[in-house]
């Protein structure tokens, strides 16, 4: 057994593959987004309040989907960099491989499940 430092080749082109396809999918729903949120500053005279309250809450909810769409954008970007530079697949943290099992659960992911958990802490017991 030859001991592991990255996923194989197959293995990142596959998810690789994946990463792609899932920042396309999420830069359509930002750009969707972003045409809505202008469609939505239409004149409001055509609209009952009951209407433009329902439209505000809709507007909020899109604003965090948003947020968070444009977050995995970045993650995806990241992890396409890293398969660039041969460094797909190990933990960003502690350069250890990350579990095939885990990879292709969360292609996009940086870090190890145990450097993951350490970045999950809330900041208060990080302190
Ligand atoms: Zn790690």
């Amino acid at each position: 057994m030859t001991p592991t430092t990255a996923p194989s080749p197959d293995l990142t082109r596959q998810l690789a593959g994946q990463l792609r396809q899932r920042r396309e999918e999420l830069q359509a729903l930002l750009h969707a987004a972003a045409g809505a949120s202008i469609a939505t500053k239409a004149p409001p005279d055509v609209q009952d309040f009951k209407d433009v309250a329902a439209e505000d809450t809709r507007a909020q909810v899109d604003e965090v989907a948003q947020a968070h769409a444009a977050e995995e954008v970045d993650r995806i970007a990241a992890a396409l960099r890293r398969v660039e530079l041969g460094t797909y697949g190990l933990c960003q943290d502690c350069g250890e491989p990350i579990d095939e099992r885990r990879l292709r659960a969360l292609p996009a992911t940086p870090y190890c499940t145990a450097c993951q958990a350490i970045h999950e802490r809330p900041p208060l017991q990080r302190r």
